[in-house]
């Protein structure tokens, strides 16, 4: 596969509900690669398929923290099923808002359902910044992003920054 370009804010495919996947193939897995690829490259914690202008159910992640001991994560159709009410607040960023933290608060701890790359269902109870990353990367499924998050005073300031910047690009 060719290498992935991750796609930034403004552009309408990060705002559209992403469809399920429904077969866990080859192609599947050669884009859940194509993704990783891109997110280590960027390099990044977790990406999203509508990063990559494909609306579909899929995500990858690896929080670990040393280059050789790589954890990579990729959830089908990914479910979250239990939120604790403990919460606890992260900055995040994301690849698609370059430059841009925001201070989150989400649950704490969450468990999560998903298909692995084999198609097998799986359970993983997650806590601290792999539960935020989770959390963070099914937003983008839903079309929901970090700047949701922030008043719509300063979500408007930061759209019109890009797409500004959007425009002196083309
Ligand atoms: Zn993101």
């Amino acid at each position: 596969m060719s290498k992935l370009d991750i796609i930034t804010i403004p552009d309408p495919i990060l705002r559209k509900l992403a469809l399920p996947v429904e077969r866990v193939d080859d192609d599947l897995r050669r884009l859940a690669d194509g993704m990783l690829e891109a997110m280590y490259e960027a390099p990044g914690i977790g990406l999203a398929a509508p990063q990559v202008g494909v609306s579909r159910r899929l995500i990858v992640l690896d929080v670990s923290d040393k280059e050789d001991e790589k954890k990579p994560l990729v959830m089908v159709n990914p479910e979250i099923v239990t939120r604790s009410d403990e919460r606890r607040i992260y900055e995040e960023g994301c690849l698609s808002i370059p430059d841009v933290k925001v201070e989150i608060e989400r649950p704490a701890a969450i468990t999560v359902r998903y298909l692995d790359r084999e198609g097998l269902q799986q359970e993983l109870s997650a806590e601290a910044l792999l539960a935020t990353a989770i959390q963070h990367e099914v937003d983008h499924l839903d079309g929901r992003l970090i700047i949701d998050f922030l008043t719509r005073l300063k979500r408007d300031i930061i759209i019109r920054r890009f797409r500004k910047q959007a425009r002196t690009d083309a």
